[in-house]
């Protein structure tokens, strides 16, 4: 220190000849505590060295930051504190040339041997004659900042490597609507280069429709977002068919998010656009063959109603003269009887017979046309099947007699009561035993049998008729297939047993038949039992 090199006399004499208070010395004491107080609060290490780099003086940060006590640290080497050689040349030679670093990034080790990226500000100590004496200086801890430093431009590398790399566009536009970044694949999708994009308004790259779609969409966001409340809207996908540099266009499916500053206020869009163009062309493709389709389906249900239309129409005028026909042909041949003129009589017979065949074949054909259709309805009653099944034998036993037949039933005590329609389940027997009768040859055995089976109730009708082939057995439920050696034989439509295997299949059972070729056949169907009524069984 320059005054305390001064002897005592010429302090004297300079007070003297100057007349300055003796003050200055206070002051400078006051000055030297101020710096002092300075040097041992300062939150950076300071420190103080020889040239050789020994630690002469060092404050409480420098202690903190090293994990030294005060002890040890004056003397350390602190060159030692180096964690890299490099640093050391480095600061070297900038000291040799300058005289002081400035902010010198180094990594430098505590005591336990952490390192600690840090920032030195350091100037060479002379002497009047130029000589190096040491150095002083402080050092900064950036190792947090650092590392958040590096983790922020690791995470940026990978948003602007994974950006960059995307098939989607992902830009971002300011609040006046221009872009302020696009990714690369710009130039794939719209033909553009990342610059000639930037340069681009919305109006240049939108057809006019989805400029609309866009800045309406854009407008309505905005007006929420500036009512002031704190929920900005949030994604938003719009359908925008873009205008590519050559003048053709793509459709494009578009993602865009608002950016915010830090306040929630925002600053500007993000977006994705994906080019969904081949999509798009697909979509509207299956969009027309649905169409095709559904137009076709209607023209379809519109044919099926006009020919149910035409069928009712049909049946009424077939069915009125005939009901007529066999009403008055029955009366007639009441007449007739009273009068015993027996020749006649039995040509009346013939004409009510034939009328009467002709009405069942009617029958049939109405019902093949109407079954499946929403004009034909089932009425469901709850049904008792054995007094049915004794009238119906007992009605056919006269016809199955003329062929010397024998037509027996067996029905165990007690069955459960079906759910049916009883005109149609009469119609479905009728056919079975008619069928029996009129393909069993003379003498021939028929018996209907009743049984249970789990939840059904099954009829069976048995004969020891003919019987029929396997490949036969699968095609006789098919409408209008008759077997090839009965068709010359026999009259017939071939309809019966559709008709009557739909009827069964709308009860909710099923029909089938096991058959021999020369050993007979059996028909069966059926018939869920009624819940309910399982119980109350009926005997004779
Ligand atoms: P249709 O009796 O009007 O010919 P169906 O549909 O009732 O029509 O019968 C179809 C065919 O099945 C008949 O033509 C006949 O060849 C055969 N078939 C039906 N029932 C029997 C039976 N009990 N025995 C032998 N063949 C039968």
């Amino acid at each position: 220190m320059k005054f305390i090199d001064k002897t005592r006399a010429q302090l004297m004499r300079e007070l003297v000849e100057t007349r300055q208070p003796p003050t200055n010395l206070d002051a400078l004491k006051e000055s030297e505590e101020k710096y002092r107080t300075l040097f041992q609060e300062s939150r950076d290490a300071i420190f103080i060295t020889t040239r050789d780099g020994e630690l002469t003086d060092a404050n409480q940060s420098y202690l903190d930051l090293f994990g030294y006590t005060r002890e040890e640290v004056l003397g350390l080497d602190v060159r030692q504190t180096y964690a890299n050689p490099d640093d050391r040349l480095r600061f070297q030679q900038e000291m040799e040339q300058k005289g002081a670093v400035r902010d010198f990034e180094l990594k430098l080790q505590k005591k336990d041997g952490t390192e600690l990226d840090c920032l030195l500000t350091a100037t060479v100590r002379r002497s009047k004659d130029g000589d190096v004496l040491g150095y002083h200086g402080f050092i900064r801890n950036i190792t947090e900042r650092k590392q958040t430093e590096e983790a922020l431009m690791e995470s940026e590398r990978r948003y602007r490597l994974l950006a960059e790399n995307v098939t989607d566009i992902i830009w971002t536009i300011d609040m006046n609507l221009q872009f302020t970044y696009i990714s690369p694949s710009v130039t794939h999708l719209g033909g553009y280069s990342v610059e000639e994009a930037m340069g681009k308004t919305l109006e240049e790259i939108l057809t006019p429709a989805s400029l609309e779609v866009a800045t309406k969409a854009f407008a309505e966001d905005l007006a929420i977002a500036n009512m002031g409340q704190k929920d900005l809207p949030g994604e938003r996908l719009l359908e925008l068919e873009q205008i590519r540099k050559d003048g053709s266009t793509r459709w494009t499916e578009v993602k865009t998010t608002f950016l915010r500053d830090p306040d929630g206020r925002p600053v500007g869009i993000l977006g994705v656009t994906r080019d969904i163009t081949d999509r798009k062309y697909e979509d509207e493709k299956l969009q027309k063959l649905y169409q095709v389709e559904k137009e076709a389906h209607e023209e379809l249900e519109r044919e099926k109603e006009q020919r149910l239309q035409f069928i009712n129409a049909l049946a009424h005028e077939l069915k009125t003269p005939l009901t007529s026909i066999v009403a008055s042909g029955g009366l007639l041949l009441e007449e007739m009887e009273k009068e015993s003129q027996s020749p006649r009589v039995r040509l009346v017979e013939n004409i009510i017979r034939s009328t009467n065949k002709l009405e069942d074949r009617l029958s049939e054909l109405l019902d093949i046309a109407r079954i499946g259709t929403l004009g034909f309805k089932l009425t469901f009653e709850l049904l008792d099947m054995r007094p049915l099944l004794q009238n119906m034998v007992t009605e056919l036993l006269p016809v199955a007699n003329e062929k010397r037949q024998s037509l027996t039933l067996d029905i165990p005590p007690s069955i459960p009561i079906v759910k049916a329609d009883r005109q149609r389940l009469e119609q479905v027997l009728l056919n079975l035993l008619t069928n029996a009768i009129k393909f069993t040859g003379e003498d021939g055995k028929m018996q209907v049998r009743l049984t249970k089976k789990d939840a059904d109730l099954i009829v069976e009708v048995k004969d020891d008729g003919p019987g029929i082939t396997e490949e036969e057995q699968a095609r006789i439920f098919q409408p209008y297939y008759r077997v090839e050696a009965d068709r010359q034989r026999f009259t017939g439509l071939g309809l019966g047993l559709a008709v009557s295997k739909q009827l069964v299949e709308l009860h909710g059972g099923r029909m089938w038949v096991e058959s021999e070729l020369g050993k007979g056949s059996t028909f069966a169907f059926s018939l869920p039992i009624a819940e309910q009524e399982e119980e109350s069984a009926t005997n004779p």
